[in-house]
C-alpha cells in the first residue's frame, strides 16, 4: 500500500548511479538508441512518455533478459521502480494531491489517501539530499526525452503537470503562528462568490456582520452623542451605518449625514457603492467630495468625503450646520487630517448637542478613543473572522517585488481555490510586478489556469478601480495588487492568501532640517496583523509575509506612528490659523506633533509671508489657506498674479501634482518612450517640461492617441486637467485674472521661486548639489531634464530618497531672483 514512498537512501544512490551509467550506454550505441526509440515514440504516440520509459524500453529492445547478469537485471528492476514511482507521483499531482514546494497544506490534503502522507513529509524536509536528487530525476524524468516537438505536443494536449518546470523559481515558506478566527465560526456556513452573485443587494446588506446590531446601534446613537464604533474590517461600517441613519430619519429637514475617509479611493468607491445600494444615482442623494473633484449636489444627504476636505469646510461653515451626523471613519489610521478633526470636532460637539458624532475605527485603538472623547462608550460589533495562518520566509528577500511575483504564481499552480491580494508600496512597484506577471502567465500560456491581475491605487481611473469587485469568472483566479488602501480601507470579497512584503510607502519629514521625503519603510506589526486579516473574511486563509519571522519579531515596531508626528505640519497650521486657532501648542491633540515640527511649521509660514510677527495670519495667508494645497504651491499660484502668468503657472501646478506618472517607460520600448521623453525638455528645467507636455496636449486636443504616441500617461494628463480646472476656479475666486505669459521664463521661474524659495539647492565644487537651508548632499534625478546640466542655481519641487537623496522636478534660477521674492528670507552677501 505504501509502495510509493518505500524509497530508501541506497535505492536514491543507486539509482543515481545506474542513470550516469545508462548515459555512458548511451554514448557508445546512440544511433540504435536514436533509432529505437524513434520506433518506440512512433509506437506510443501521442501518449506521455518520459526518458526513463524510453531507457527501459532501449534495454529490452536491445538486450535479452537472459544475457543480463545478476547486476543489470537488478538494474532494470529499479529502473521500473523509478518509472512507476514517477508516474504515480505524476498521478498523484495530476490529482493535485501532492504539493511540490513548501506551500502550506491545502485543505484538500485532510481528504487525501494515507499513501501519500508520506511524500508529505518528506516534502518537509527540502534539502535532504535525497529530495534534491529525486526532485531533479523527476524533472529529467519528465522532460529530458524526445526532441523539442514531442515536448510541444505534450504542452499543447495540456498533459504537463510538472510545476516544477512550470515555475523557474519559487521561494520556501515555513509556518510559525497562526491568526486565530472568530470562536465557532467553522460552523457558519460560508458565504460563497456565486451564492452571493444570486444573493439580491438587500440580501447582502443583510448578511453583513453589522446588520443583527443595526436597532442597538441606532439606539445607541439616539443616546449618546459621541459614540466610538469598533468592528473588524468588512463588517459593515463604512456602507451600512449612514444607510441605518438616513433610514432611521437622520436626513430630515435637509441635514445630512457626513462620513470621512483618509484616502480618496475609499470615498469614492463606497460612495459608488451605497449608491448602488440605495439604487440611486451616484451623486444626487448620495454623493462624494475629495480634493479637486465634488460629486454631490443639493440633494445629496450622505455624503463620503476625504478628512482632508472636511477641514476645508470648517473654512464656510464652522458649525458643520448641515450635518446631522458626523461620522469619522478609519479613524485607527491616525492620519493627519483625521487627528486634526478629532480637535475639531470634539469641540463642535460642545456648542452643538443636536449633532450626533461616531468615531469607528477597524479593532484597534478604541479605548484610547474613547479617553479622547470624555468616555464616550464604545459600541463593538463582533467579528467575524476565519482562522489565517502565517507563513514567513526561511531568509530575507532582497527583491520583494521579485518574491511577490514569483509567490503568486507558486500560490496559483499549488493552492486551492481563493483570490489573492498582494500589498506593494506604490503605482510604481504595482505597475513594475503587473508587467513581470503579465510577462510570465503569458509565457506558461494555458498550462496555468487563468489568473486576473487587477491593480488598485489612488490614481488608477474609477472603472477601473471598480474591476476588483468584479466577481471571479469560475475556473480563473483574481490577483490584486494594492497599496496600503487594501488594508483596512477597502474590503475585497473572496480573499484567501494575502501577500504581504512588508513595507509601505511614508512621508518622512525630517525637523531638524525641515526635509520631507516619501520613503518606503517597514510597516509595524499591528498592520502586519490587519493585512493578515484580509485573507480570513469567507473562509480559512493564509498569508505570506515575505520576510522571517525573525524580522517580524525583532524589526517591526508595534505600531505605526501617527501620521501628525511624523510630517510636515505647514498646511494644516495654515488651516487651523485660517479657523482663528492662534494657540496651537494647547490644541487639544489625541497625540500632541514634536514642538519642532510645529515651531518649523510656523516658521515656514512666517516665510513665505502668510504670517505677521505676531504669529497671526497675513491678507496673503489668508488668500493662501484657500487652496486646498501645500502653503508653498499656494503662494506660487498667488505670485503668479505680480509675475502675470497665472496661466503657465496653474498648468505647472496641476501638472506637479500628477508629476511622477505623467511619462511611462514600457520595458520593451525603453529607447522610444526616453527619445519621446527628451523630446519635450524645454530650457530652464522640468517645470518647463511639463507645461510644453500639457499645452502640446492642449494643441492636440487633448488627444489620446497623441499621449499614446508620446509615451504619456492619458489618465494622469486627464487628472491634470481636471485639477487645473478646479484650480482657475479657487484663483479666480481670489480674484487673481488668468493671463498668459508664456514666453517670458523669467517671470514664470520667478512665481515658482516666489512658492518654493525654501527648496534651494547650490551646485557644490565637488559637483553634487546642497540645499541652501541645511547644507545638505542632494543630486538632480536622473530622469530631469536638468540631468546633464548643472546649473549653478537650482530650485527643487520634492525630495525623494531612494539609494540617494534625490532631487525631482527641478528648475533653474538665479540666485538674485531669491533676494527680490524673499527678502526677509535671503540677504546678499556682504
Ligand atoms: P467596513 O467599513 O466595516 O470595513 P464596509 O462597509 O467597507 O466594511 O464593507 C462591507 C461590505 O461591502 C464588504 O463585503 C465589501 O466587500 C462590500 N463593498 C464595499 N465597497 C464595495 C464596492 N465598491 N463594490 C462592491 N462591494 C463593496
Ligand atoms: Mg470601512
Amino acid at each position: 500500500q505504501r509502495n510509493v514512498v518505500t524509497v530508501g537512501k541506497g535505492f536514491a544512490e543507486a539509482a543515481k548511479r545506474l542513470q550516469m551509467e545508462a548515459e555512458d550506454k548511451a554514448n557508445i550505441i546512440p544511433k540504435l538508441r536514436v533509432e529505437s526509440r524513434r520506433k518506440y515514440l512512433e509506437k506510443r504516440k501521442g501518449d506521455k512518455i518520459t526518458e526513463l520509459e524510453a531507457d527501459i524500453f532501449d534495454d529490452e529492445y536491445l538486450f535479452d533478459e537472459q544475457q543480463l547478469t545478476e547486476r543489470e537485471r537488478k538494474d532494470r528492476e529499479y529502473k521500473k521502480k523509478i518509472l512507476s514511482l514517477a508516474k504515480e507521483h505524476d498521478k498523484a499531482r495530476e490529482l493535485e494531491l501532492v504539493q511540490r514546494y513548501h506551500m502550506p497544506d491545502d485543505k484538500r490534503d485532510k481528504a487525501m489517501p494515507d499513501r501519500y502522507v508520506e511524500i508529505d513529509d518528506r516534502e518537509k524536509q527540502p534539502h535532504s539530499e535525497q529530495r534534491i536528487w529525486e526532485d531533479a530525476r523527476m524533472a529529467t524524468a519528465q522532460w529530458n526525452f524526445g526532441a523539442r516537438d514531442a515536448k510541444q505536443r505534450l504542452q499543447e494536449k495540456g498533459k504537463v503537470h510538472d510545476y516544477d518546470l512550470l515555475l523557474d523559481d519559487t521561494i520556501d515558506f515555513v509556518q510559525t503562528n497562526q491568526l486565530a478566527g472568530t470562536k465557532g465560526i467553522e460552523d457558519q456556513p460560508e458565504v460563497s462568490d456565486i451564492q452571493k452573485k444570486k444573493m439580491s443587494l438587500q440580501e447582502t446588506r443583510k448578511s453583513l456582520p453589522i446588520f443583527p446590531f443595526r436597532e442597538d446601534l441606532l439606539q445607541a446613537v439616539e443616546e449618546h452623542q459621541i459614540l466610538i464604533v469598533e468592528g473588524e474590517t468588512g463588517s459593515g461600517k463604512t456602507t451600512q451605518i449612514p444607510q441605518y441613519l438616513y433610514e432611521a430619519g437622520y436626513c430630515k429637514d435637509g441635514k445630512k449625514v457626513g462620513c470621512t475617509q483618509p484616502r480618496r479611493v475609499a470615498a469614492m468607491s463606497v460612495a459608488a457603492r451605497v449608491a448602488q445600494e440605495m439604487g440611486k444615482k451616484l451623486g444626487n442623494e448620495v454623493g462624494y467630495s475629495i480634493r479637486f473633484e465634488d460629486c454631490t449636489s443639493e440633494r445629496t444627504v450622505i455624503k463620503y468625503m476625504t478628512d482632508g476636505m472636511l477641514l476645508r469646510e470648517f473654512l464656510s461653515e464652522p458649525d458643520l450646520q448641515s450635518y446631522s451626523v458626523m461620522i469619522i471613519d478609519e479613524a485607527h489610521e491616525r492620519t493627519l487630517h483625521t487627528d486634526i478633526l478629532f480637535g475639531l470636532i470634539k469641540d463642535i460637539a460642545r456648542f452643538r448637542p443636536d449633532l450626533k458624532l461616531l468615531i469607528s475605527s477597524a479593532t484597534l485603538d478604541a479605548e484610547k478613543f474613547s479617553d479622547f472623547f470624555d468616555e464616550a462608550p464604545i459600541f463593538r460589533i463582533p467579528g467575524r473572522r476565519f482562522p489565517v495562518e502565517i507563513f514567513y520566509t526561511k531568509a530575507p528577500e532582497a527583491d520583494y517585488i521579485d518574491a511577490c511575483v514569483v509567490t503568486i504564481l507558486q500560490i496559483h499552480v499549488t493552492q486551492d481555490a481563493g483570490d489573492i491580494l498582494v500589498f506593494l508600496t506604490g503605482q510604481e512597484e504595482i505597475e513594475t510586478a503587473l508587467e513581470s506577471l503579465t510577462e510570465r502567465t503569458r509565457r506558461l500560456g494555458t498550462r496555468i489556469k487563468e489568473l486576473l491581475i487587477l491593480p488598485i491605487y489612488a490614481n488608477l481611473p474609477s472603472d477601473m478601480q471598480a474591476k476588483i469587485f468584479e466577481p471571479t469568472p469560475p475556473g480563473a483566479r483574481k490577483c490584486i495588487l494594492a497599496t496600503n488602501i487594501a488594508e483596512t480601507s477597502l474590503t475585497i470579497d473572496n480573499i484567501i492568501f494575502v501577500i504581504d512584503p512588508g513595507f509601505c510607502k511614508q512621508n518622512s519629514y525630517n525637523a531638524r532640517t525641515g526635509m520631507e521625503s516619501l520613503v518606503v519603510v517597514p510597516i509595524s506589526k499591528a498592520s502586519a496583523n490587519q493585512r493578515a486579516g484580509r485573507a480570513g473574511r469567507v473562509a480559512a486563509g493564509k498569508c505570506f509575509r515575505l520576510y522571517t519571522a525573525w524580522a517580524y519579531k525583532h524589526e517591526l515596531e508595534e505600531n505605526t506612528v501617527p501620521e501628525i508626528q511624523r510630517v510636515n505640519l505647514g498646511n494644516v497650521v495654515l488651516l487651523l490659523k485660517s479657523l482663528g486657532i492662534n494657540d496651537l501648542i494647547h490644541f487639544d491633540f489625541l497625540d500632541p506633533p514634536p514642538h519642532e515640527t510645529l515651531a518649523l511649521a510656523l516658521e515656514q509660514l512666517y516665510a513665505l509671508g502668510a504670517l505677521n510677527h505676531m504669529g497671526e495670519l497675513t491678507k496673503l495667508g489668508r488668500r493662501m489657506a484657500e487652496f486646498p494645497v501645500d502653503p508653498m504651491m499656494a503662494k506660487m499660484l498667488l505670485a503668479s498674479e505680480k509675475y502675470k502668468c497665472s496661466e503657465e503657472i496653474v498648468t505647472i501646478a496641476a501638472m506637479l501634482s500628477v508629476n511622477s506618472a505623467v511619462f511611462y517607460r514600457p520595458k520593451d520600448k525603453a529607447i522610444h518612450a526616453d527619445t519621446a521623453r527628451k523630446n519635450f525638455f524645454s530650457p530652464g528645467g522640468d517645470h518647463f517640461t511639463l507645461l510644453n507636455v500639457y499645452n502640446q496636449w492642449v494643441d492636440t486636443d487633448f488627444s489620446t492617441q497623441w499621449c499614446f504616441e508620446n509615451f504619456i500617461q492619458h489618465r494622469s494628463m486627464r487628472r491634470a486637467r481636471d485639477v487645473r480646472e478646479q484650480l482657475v476656479g479657487l484663483v479666480e475666486r481670489v480674484e487673481i485674472d488668468m493671463v498668459s505669459n508664456k514666453d517670458d521664463l523669467v517671470a514664470i521661474g520667478k512665481a515658482v521661486t516666489a512658492g518654493f524659495f525654501y527648496n534651494t539647492s547650490r551646485l557644490s565644487k565637488t559637483g553634487g548639489y546642497k540645499t541652501v537651508k541645511h547644507n545638505q548632499t542632494v543630486l538632480i534625478h536622473p530622469n530631469s531634464s536638468m540631468f546633464e546640466e548643472l546649473p549653478r542655481w537650482l530650485i527643487y519641487h520634492e525630495l525623494v530618497f531612494t539609494t540617494k537623496e534625490y532631487m525631482r522636478q527641478v528648475i533653474q534660477i538665479e540666485n538674485s531672483w531669491l533676494l527680490e521674492v524673499a527678502p526677509h528670507y535671503y540677504k546678499a552677501k556682504d
